[in-house]
């Protein structure tokens, strides 16, 4: 190999030196609750399908019958001739979902933070950012040029003292951050963020990515968990989590997502979702407008599951909802208790830096509104027998 391109080779063999090598498992069945890995039946304790909406018939159905319409591919970014009318109805049944005036639907999550970001804010202006701010918030900020201003995580009056060191610059000024922070399953204190941005004149954007269908009223997000409709100027939000499907979109006014349609380069340089994707979000969002049963069973899983671990002595942190994370330590440490829980029938991956900090390494268990509880009591069994051998219950956990 040439000696340009060595650096490859080297970085390969530390990421797998340090423990930092991700070991991609590969699932020989349909997303769920159970799934197939190499031949065998496993619990799946680390997917997104909060809801277990991505197998589900109804959502699968939908697909099947938008495609005998109106087939599968686009054909063109949405500002040429990609724009279908099922894209339309999905943007408005997400709007009235959402209680906002107008939505946009894009490729991803990802791409919605993208294409919220920069039409925003650019060289020469500030965006303030919370320290543990999911990666494609960071990379939209990047992207925009603005410059960024980390706030210490959830403190509104870190906030505050970064707005009032820069309130005499007359640029445009942007807070951002996640809802659900994903790693912790810790909340945003939004309403004390909002009245931040608004004292000192700044425009406000959360990520809700793990907020959508899991908080608020029958999952409709952060923003309607603590009753701040239109007092946040940009809601970003996945399809690809709690709906089961993938997509992003952007929430706002009227004249925010006129704005950003027409500046969104994912939205102007990139194809829109294909049809399937959109049928299945469509059915998705009449779901979860039916019915909040799904959103229910979802918490009580997660209350139940986490009483299980505090119980048998792990450090779990503190999260305010689903997300449990089962802190470790070292990422060897995680990466070891994963391979074993694996042994035991339960995929559960190992998640460490660069996603958490180093020495914080853990296996985050996303439970489903799809788990049976007894499903989530054995998974506890096992972890618990694990953690004994490794020594990773009650006063020794952690290593933190
Ligand atoms: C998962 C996630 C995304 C990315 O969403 P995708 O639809 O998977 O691209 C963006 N922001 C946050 C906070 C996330 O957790």
């Amino acid at each position: 190999m040439s000696v340009e391109k060595r650096f490859i080779t080297e970085e390969l063999a530390r990421l797998k030196a340090e423990g930092l090598y991700t070991t991609i498992r590969t699932i020989e069945s349909a997303q769920g609750p159970w799934v197939t890995i190499e031949g065998r039946r496993r619990l799946n304790l680390c997917s997104n399908n909060y809801l277990g909406l991505c197998s589900d018939s109804r959502i699968c159905d939908r697909a099947r019958a938008m495609i005998d319409v109106f087939g599968v591919g686009p054909g063109a970014v949405r500002t040429i001739a990609g724009t279908l009318s099922p894209h339309v109805e999905l943007e408005r049944k997400l709007a009235e979902f959402k209680g906002t005036e107008a939505s946009m639907v894009v490729q991803s999550g990802f791409c919605a933070n993208l294409s919220a970001v920069p039409p925003l804010v650019g060289k020469g202006d500030l965006v303030f950012s919370d320290e543990l701010n999911h990666a494609s918030i960071i990379d939209a900020c990047r992207l925009s040029g603005a410059t960024i201003l980390r706030y210490p995580h959830n403190s509104p009056s870190g906030l505050r003292e970064v707005l009032e060191s820069r309130k005499d610059d007359p640029c445009r000024k942007l807070v951002a951050t996640d809802g659900v922070f994903s790693m912790d399953g810790d909340v945003a204190p939004l309403p004390d963020l909002v009245e931040a941005a608004e004292a000192y004149g700044a425009m406000i954007m959360v990520d809700d990515a793990h907020g959508e269908g899991v908080l608020g009223r029958g999952g409709r997000g952060i923003v309607d968990h603590f009753g701040l409709h239109g007092r946040v100027d940009v809601e970003v939000g996945t399809l690809s989590k709690a709906f089961g499907v993938v997509g992003g979109f952007i929430s706002g006014t009227v004249e925010m997502i006129d704005y950003l349609r027409q500046k969104a380069r994912p939205n102007l340089f990139s194809s829109a979702l294909t049809i399937p994707d959109v049928a299945a979000n469509l059915a998705s969002v009449e779901i979860l407008k039916e019915s909040d049963e799904l959103v229910r069973k979802l918490w009580a899983n997660g209350r139940l599951f986490k009483e299980l671990m505090k119980k048998h002595g792990f450090d779990i942190g503190h999260s305010e909802t689903p997300i449990t994370p089962v802190i470790l330590g070292e990422a060897s440490v995680a990466k070891e208790f994963s391979a074993r829980l694996f042994e035991e029938g339960i995929f559960a991956q190992a998640i460490a830096f660069p996603t958490v900090p180093k020495g914080s390494a853990r296996i985050r268990v996303m439970v489903s509104a799809a788990h049976e509880p007894a499903d989530l009591e054995r998974a506890a069994e096992v972890f618990e027998k694990i953690g004994r051998e490794m020594g990773k219950l009650g006063a020794t956990a952690g290593n933190r």
